[in-house]
C-alpha cells in the first residue's frame, strides 16, 4: 500500500478498455437484478461482481508504474479471480437446471471462503514467498513495465483449484448441450463457446505466458463474454426465454404440479399448489409425507410408481373437490441408461367430471331399477294373460305357442304324442245344486288333480268353463290311455273338499293322437272333442279315443283301471 503512495500512475489505454469492461459488467448486473425468472440469478450477479472485482484490480495493476505497487494489487486481485470461476460453476448448474430458488446465505459464506483464504495468502507473500517467487520483476526498464511473476506452490494449488471449477463448468454445459436438441442445443453449444474463452485465455496465461497488454488476459477475456452473454440475453433472448415460457406454464396452470427431488422432498409447486396447500413461503425441501394435502396419500402413490408415466385412478378427496393424480418420472439420459432426477406430480381437478360421473350413475341405477319393474310387471303381464286366474292352469291363449313348440319336437325326434280333451260331468247339476262358488271349488280341486298326475314334459290348459285339455308329449296311444283311465278312476273315487261338503264328481275324456288322426291342432281337437261326445254317450265317466289294437274302452276293462271290485 505504501509503495502505491509513493508510485506514479497515468490512465494509459488498456486501463480505459479495463475500466469500460467493468462498466458493461456493471450494466449487465444491474439488467440481471431486474430478471423476476432468472434460473440462477444470484449466482450470476455473484459471479459479475467477482470479475469486476479481478478487473478493477488488474485495472489498478496496469495504472501504477511502482513493481511493488503492482504486486499488491496483483494479490488484490486474488478473491475475485478464485470466485469467479466458483459462482459461474454455480450459475450454469442452477441454470442448465432451471433453479430458480435463491442461494442460501450458508452456501454463499461457504463457497466464499477459499477465495478469501487464497487472498490472506498472497496478500501475505512478502512474508513467506509461497505465491510468487523472489524472482518476480518487471519485463524491463520502462516507466510502468508490467511485471512477470514467479509462480510459487501456493499460486499453482490454488490454479488447481480454479481449474476443478473450470472443468465442471465445461463438463455442465458440454453435458447439457449432448442431452438436448435443436434450438436447446444451439442455445448450450454458444454457452459451451462463451464460457470456453476465458478459460482459453487464463490457461494461455498460466501455461503458455500469453499476455495482452504484457498483463494477464483473463480478465480482458470477459469483455468477450459481456458481448457474448448480452448478444444471448437482447439479441437471441434464448438466455431467458424459454426456461422463463416453461416456468410461466407452470405458474398459470390451473391445476397443482409439485416437483419431488429423488429424497422425496417437495422442490418446486406452482402457485395451484400452494393455493392447495394453504403455503405461502419455505416450503421447500418439505418431505412429501408432511405437505399440508394429500401428503401421506401422495407419498404412498410415489412409492408405489414405477415406469415412467402412469396415470393413477387414485381419486382425492378436499374440501368437497375431487382430484386424480398422474405421476411422471423425470429422467436424464445418460451412457448407462437413463437416471432419475425426481417426479412431477400432476394433481387434476376432476371435480366436475366426478360429479357427472356420479350423477350418470345415480341416474342409471334409477332406470336399471325402473326397468325391472316393468320387466317384472311385464312377467306378471304375460303370466295373467296365459294362465286361468281360478285354477291357475294355462289358457288358451299359451295353447298355440306350445302345441306348435312340442309338435316341432315330436317331429324331431320321431316321438308320438297325445290330446286329451276332459269334461265334468252333470256339472251344471252341481252348480245348480251346491252352488256357483262350489262349482268354484271342484273345479279347482280338479285342476289340482290333473296336476298331480302331469310328467315334467305335459302341460293342461282350462280351455272352458269345466273343459281341460291336456297334452302328452311322448305318449303312444296306448300309454295314453292308460294315464287317462287312471286319472279318470282316481277322480271317481275320491271325496273333493268344497266348501260346501266333500263332492264327488267324475270325468269324461276323449283322446286323438298325433299323426295318426290328423297333423293340426285343429283336426287333433276335433277327433278329440268326438270322442269326448262318445265317451259322454257311452255313460260319462270314461275314457274314449283309443286306437284299433289299443282298445281300453270296453267296461270291464275300465272297471279294472277303476279298482272296482266284482
Ligand atoms: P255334461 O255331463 O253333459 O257335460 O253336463 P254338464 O252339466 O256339465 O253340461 P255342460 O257342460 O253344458 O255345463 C257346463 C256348466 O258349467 C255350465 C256352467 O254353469 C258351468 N260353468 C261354466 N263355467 C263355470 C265356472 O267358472 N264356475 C262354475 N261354478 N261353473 C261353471
Ligand atoms: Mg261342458
Ligand atoms: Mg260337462
Amino acid at each position: 500500500m505504501q509503495a502505491c503512495m509513493a508510485s506514479g500512475w497515468s490512465f494509459s489505454a488498456p486501463v480505459l478498455v479495463t475500466l469500460l469492461v467493468c462498466l458493461g459488467v456493471i450494466l449487465l448486473a444491474h439488467w440481471v437484478t431486474r430478471q423476476r425468472d432468472f434460473p440462477g440469478r444470484d449466482s450470476f450477479i455473484l459471479l459479475h461482481l467477482a470479475s469486476l472485482w479481478w478487473m478493477g484490480a488488474a485495472a489498478l495493476e496496469m495504472s501504477f508504474f511502482a513493481a511493488d505497487c503492482k504486486m499488491f494489487w496483483a494479490s488484490m486481485a486474488w478473491p475475485g479471480i478464485v470466485a469467479t470461476p466458483t459462482f459461474w460453476a454455480v450459475f450454469l448448474w442452477q441454470y442448465v437446471n432451471s433453479m430458480r430458488a435463491p442461494l442460501a446465505r450458508s452456501s454463499i459464506l461457504g463457497l466464499s471462503l477459499v477465495p478469501l483464504l487464497v487472498w490472506g495468502l498472497a496478500l501475505s507473500n512478502p512474508w513467506h514467498g509461497l505465491f510468487y517467487g523472489a524472482g518476480s520483476a518487471p519485463v524491463d526498464a520502462s516507466l510502468g513495465a508490467p511485471v512477470r511473476y514467479e509462480h510459487g506452490p501456493l499460486f499453482y494449488a490454488t490454479a488447481v483449484y480454479v481449474y476443478l471449477f473450470m472443468a465442471f463448468c465445461m463438463g455442465v454445459v458440454t453435458r447439457a448441450a449432448a442431452l438436448s436438441q435443436g434450438l436447446h442445443r444451439r442455445h448450450y453449444l454458444a454457452f459451451v463457446l462463451v464460457t470456453a474463452v476465458p478459460w482459453v485465455a487464463n490457461i494461455g496465461y498460466v501455461g503458455f505466458g500469453w499476455t495482452l497488454f504484457g498483463f494477464d488476459p483473463t480478465p480482458f477475456s470477459f469483455a468477450f463474454t459481456l458481448i457474448a452473454f448480452s448478444w444471448l440475453i437482447v439479441g437471441v433472448r434464448l438466455f431467458d426465454l424459454l426456461p422463463v415460457a416453461r416456468h410461466l406454464l407452470l405458474e398459470a396452470l390451473l391445476d397443482p404440479v409439485l416437483v419431488i427431488d429423488p429424497r422425496g422432498r417437495v422442490i418446486e409447486a406452482n402457485p395451484a399448489a400452494l393455493k392447495l396447500a394453504g403455503l405461502q413461503s419455505g416450503w421447500q425441501g418439505t418431505e412429501l409425507g408432511q405437505w399440508p394435502v394429500f401428503g401421506a396419500d401422495l407419498q404412498q402413490l410415489l412409492q408405489e410408481h414405477n415406469g415412467p408415466e402412469q396415470d393413477l385412478p387414485l381419486t382425492l378427496t378436499s374440501a368437497a373437490r375431487y382430484y386424480e393424480v398422474r405421476v411422471r418420472a423425470i429422467q436424464r439420459a445418460t451412457r448407462h441408461g437413463p437416471t432419475l432426477l425426481g417426479h412431477m406430480l400432476y394433481i387434476r381437478d376432476v371435480t366436475q367430471r366426478h360429479l357427472s360421473e356420479l350423477k350418470l350413475a345415480e341416474a342409471l341405477a334409477l332406470s336399471e331399477e325402473r326397468l325391472r319393474t316393468i320387466s317384472s310387471l311385464h312377467e306378471q303381464l304375460r303370466e295373467q294373460a296365459l294362465c286361468d286366474p281360478l285354477t291357475g292352469l294355462y289358457n288358451r291363449r299359451y295353447l298355440d305357442e306350445f302345441f306348435e313348440r312340442e309338435l316341432a319336437r315330436a317331429q324331431r325326434e320321431n316321438l308320438p304324442l297325445a290330446l286329451a280333451l276332459i269334461d265334468l260331468d252333470h256339472f251344471k247339476r252341481l252348480n245348480d245344486e251346491c252352488g256357483h262358488l262350489v262349482g268354484d271349488d271342484v273345479l279347482k280341486a280338479v285342476a289340482q288333480h290333473l296336476l298331480d298326475n302331469l310328467r315334467s314334459t305335459d302341460a293342461v290348459f282350462r280351455i272352458g268353463g269345466e273343459e281341460f285339455l291336456l297334452i302328452l308329449p311322448g305318449a303312444d296311444p296306448r300309454e295314453a290311455s292308460e294315464r287317462l283311465q287312471s286319472i279318470c278312476a282316481q277322480l271317481a273315487t275320491r271325496d273333493v273338499a268344497t266348501r260346501g261338503g266333500d263332492q264327488r264328481v267324475t270325468l269324461s275324456a276323449g283322446l286323438a293322437h298325433w299323426p295318426e288322426q290328423g297333423q293340426a291342432l285343429d283336426e287333433l281337437l276335433q277327433a278329440a272333442d268326438a270322442a269326448l261326445y262318445q265317451a259322454k254317450r257311452d255313460g260319462r265317466n270314461r275314457v274314449c279315443g283309443q286306437l284299433p289294437g289299443a282298445d281300453l274302452s270296453h267296461p270291464s276293462r275300465q272297471a279294472a283301471l277303476r279298482g272296482d271290485s266284482g
